[in-house]
This record gives structure tokens, C-alpha cells and sequence, in this order.
């Protein structure tokens, strides 16, 4: 009902916002103009919020509404091509009513599905700036937190203590007196692999996460080959578009270099993404160099803002310096495992997860390798003690629920 609540809340304030002089003065002059097919039609022309599930369990984000699409219908992704398809693949897996949608009566409803933008007013190109994206976060932040909020709220329906938000130290897990303890604590970004410099580098989930903001010459280091080093790229390089229409020379990019000891940028990434990927990359001018390894950052002295990076060539071992103002490091994650090692020592099971049964969705083990540890949690010596979740992708909470359902479903 909270969340309900919520997402009400959020579309009153959506549909009513007037924040972005330029996408408000653009979506109005489009509904008045209109397009010659649809001149016998009332326009929307205002923004538009989120539509689906409240209680939906699948997010589907798309970027912002369409001039004569959502602008027009007041339904988002309704009345262009991308919802005719959008619609049609989720009637067929059950998720929708029907296929068409076509204006706000047309009668739709989904099924364990909200759909959203994180721009809910038709820009100009189909380009918001990086100011208009962030003025309009905040309703997307407000919906997504509205659609946890119901899932909270189920779980605690369910019997669950649930705790947000709980920093959990070793002293409160033991005064619960477990017989079981779960711990998905995730990683950290790592940037320890530095010969030195580490405390100049920004990561690539501090970019992502609008922590950091790079300007002037930018290097992103990438060997972890997957997708976030190519999607901090594709940020900044969005975020230097915005920064050009609006003539901000002082919060530009001024070039951008993406080096990997890898043959090739993205060495991991899935097969389709990478032509995108190099299309985006080609088509900005980001220059990219292989087979070289980010080993050390050095501040320039005399010069606050200015960095020497330092490469070195994967196979001829020459270096060479590189003058940046910024470098951004995606390097993988180290785990965040301070919680699971203080509680180790005191488990009956020394915290070990049988991976081929966790994998088949069987019980663990029933053995104890640790039958000297105390605790007073009844019949058994010592708590379990279970580690789950993914560190390569360190914030993967759907993981984490996924391998902790799988365990805790035979305990
Ligand atoms: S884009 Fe978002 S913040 Fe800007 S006017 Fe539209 S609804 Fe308001």
C-alpha cells in the first residue's frame, strides 16, 4: 500500500513539473504543431510519468518520452514503434493484457511489470542535457525506491525482521544469538593494483554514480575487459555532448582515452554489445590504445590539477607518460569480506558453502568442520555461517537473493 502511495505521490509531482525551461517550451510547441498524421488528436504535452505494476518485480527503463509518441499519448512508450514492440513481446510472455497500446484509455494493464524513463519530457533530438537529466532524477530515484518499498514491505509481511538502513557489525550479528548467518556484503573497487597513485584515480562507479564528474583530458583504464569501463566511456562521452550544446567549456572533456592491456577495448563484453560499443567509441573520438598497463599515477608538480599517467607496454615492457587531468580506473572489485572473516572462526561450518550443491539447489552439507566453536543458539555447535552474492559485479543484490533463496530454502 506504501508503495502505492508512493508512486501516486511521484506521477502528482511528474505531470505538474515545469522545471526544464527548454523541454517545457519543447513539448508544448510540439503538441500545439503536431505531426500531419496525427492532426485530429489532443497532444499530452506534459511530462509524463511511469506506468505499470506497483508491485511489479521487472523495471523496464527506457530514456525519455518521444515527441509524438508518449508526448502525444500521455503514456510512456505508448504510440511510437519501440512500445508497438515493447507491448507486443510483453503480451506474448504474459505480461501485458494485450498488445497494442495506443492512448491512455486503451485499456492496458500490466502484470509484475513498471515501466519508466529517467527524462519525462520529449527533448529536442531525442537529447535531454546533463542538467536536465539530473533535474529530473529525483522522480526516477523516488519510483524505483517506491517499487522496493513494496517488496520491503511484502518480505516483512512475510515474518521477516527486515532492518534498512542497518550498518551490521560482528557484535550485533552474535547478540541475535543466529543458528544460521547469510552475509552478502558484495566489493569494493579496486584500485590497489597501482604501483602508486591510487589516491589520484576516480573509479568507474564513481562516474557512474555522478560521484565525480572528469574534466579536460580525461584516460579511463579498463582491464577488467566487461561492460562498466565502456559505460563510464559512453558517460563521459555523453556527458561532453551536453556540456558542448550548452557552450560549458569549463565542465568539458577535452579528449578521452581508453587504454586496456587487452588486444582489443572490451575484451569481455558480450558479443552484440560490442559493435554499439565501437560505434559510440569511433563515432566520438576516443582514442583507444591496447596492449598497454595503467602501472603508476603522478601528480605534476607545481600544477594542482595536472597528472602524469604511466603505461607500460604488455610485451616490449617500454613506458611512456601520458598528461591527463583526470584518470578514471575500472578494475574489477576486491570483496567486502571484513564481516564474514570476524565471524568465520566462530561458525561450525568454518563458513564454507558447498558451491556444487548451492549450484543444484540442493541442501548443504550436513557436516560440521568446525565442531569446537560455541554458541548458544540450542541444539547445534555454532552458527552456520554462509557467504553469497557476486563479487565481480559487486552491487548484484539479485544475485544475492537469488543464492541466498537457494540456500535457505532447505535450512
Ligand atoms: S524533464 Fe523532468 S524535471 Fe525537467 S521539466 Fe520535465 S519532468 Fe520536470
Amino acid at each position: 500500500m506504501e508503495g502505492r502511495r508512493l508512486l501516486l505521490a511521484v506521477h502528482d509531482g511528474v505531470v505538474e513539473c515545469r522545471a526544464c525551461p527548454r523541454l517545457v517550451e519543447w513539448r508544448e510547441q510540439v503538441a500545439i504543431q503536431k505531426r500531419a498524421a496525427y492532426l485530429d488528436q489532443d497532444y499530452w504535452g506534459r511530462p509524463v510519468p511511469g506506468f505499470g505494476d506497483p508491485e511489479a518485480r521487472i523495471l523496464v527503463v527506457g530514456l525519455a518520452p518521444a515527441a509524438h509518441g508518449a508526448n502525444r499519448t500521455g503514456r510512456v512508450f505508448t504510440g511510437d514503434r519501440s512500445g508497438d514492440f515493447l507491448f507486443a513481446a510483453l503480451h506474448r510472455v504474459g505480461l501485458a493484457n494485450q498488445p497494442e497500446a495506443v492512448g491512455l484509455d486503451d485499456g492496458l494493464s500490466l502484470t509484475d511489470v513498471f515501466i519508466t524513463a529517467p527524462v519525462r519530457c520529449a527533448p529536442p533530438a531525442n537529447k535531454p542535457t546533463p542538467d536536465e537529466r539530473a533535474a529530473c532524477r529525483p522522480f526516477f530515484q523516488r519510483e524505483v525506491a517506491a517499487l522496493v518499498d513494496w517488496l520491503v514491505a511484502e518480505v516483512a509481511h512475510a515474518g521477516v525482521d527486515v532492518r534498512l538502513p542497518t550498518p551490521v557489525d560482528v557484535d550485533a550479528v552474535l547478540a541475535e544469538s543466529p543458528d544460521v548467518v547469510v552475509v552478502a556484503t558484495g566489493g569494493w573497487p579496486d584500485t590497489c593494483f597501482l604501483e602508486s597513485g591510487a589516491d589520484l584515480v576516480a573509479t568507474s562507479w564513481d562516474v557512474l554514480g555522478g560521484l565525480v564528474r572528469p574534466t579536460g583530458r580525461v584516460l579511463v583504464y579498463d582491464d577488467h575487459g566487461a561492460e562498466r569501463g565502456l559505460a563510464a566511456v559512453e558517460h563521459l562521452v555523453e556527458e561532453r555532448a551536453g556540456y558542448q550544446a550548452e557552450q560549458r567549456a569549463d565542465r568539458q572533456v577535452s579528449t578521452l582515452e581508453l587504454v586496456t592491456p587487452d588486444r582489443h577495448v572490451g575484451y569481455d563484453l558480450a558479443t552484440p554489445l560490442g559493435p554499439a560499443y565501437l560505434r559510440i567509441l569511433y563515432g566520438s573520438g576516443v582514442v583507444m590504445i591496447s596492449d598497454h598497463r595503467l602501472v603508476r599515477v603522478e601528480s605534476v608538480e607545481g600544477d594542482g590539477s595536472a597528472l602524469r599517467a604511466v603505461l607500460r607496454n604488455e610485451y616490449t615492457g617500454d613506458e611512456v607518460v601520458h598528461a591527463v587531468d583526470a584518470v578514471v580506473v575500472e578494475h574489477g572489485v576486491v570483496p567486502d569480506e571484513h564481516l564474514y572473516l570476524s565471524l568465520r572462526d566462530g561458525s561450525a561450518n568454518a563458513g564454507v558453502v558447498d558451491l556444487v550443491a548451492l549450484a543444484a539447489g540442493d541442501s548443504q552439507p550436513a557436516f560440521r568442520v568446525n565442531p569446537g566453536s560455541t554458541s548458544d543458539s540450542g541444539s547445534t555447535d555454532g552458527y552456520l555461517l554462509y557467504r553469497v552474492g557476486d563479487c565481480v559485479a559487486s552491487r548484484d543484490v539479485a544475485s544475492a537473493l537469488l543464492e541466498a533463496r537457494r540456500l535457505l530454502q532447505h535450512l
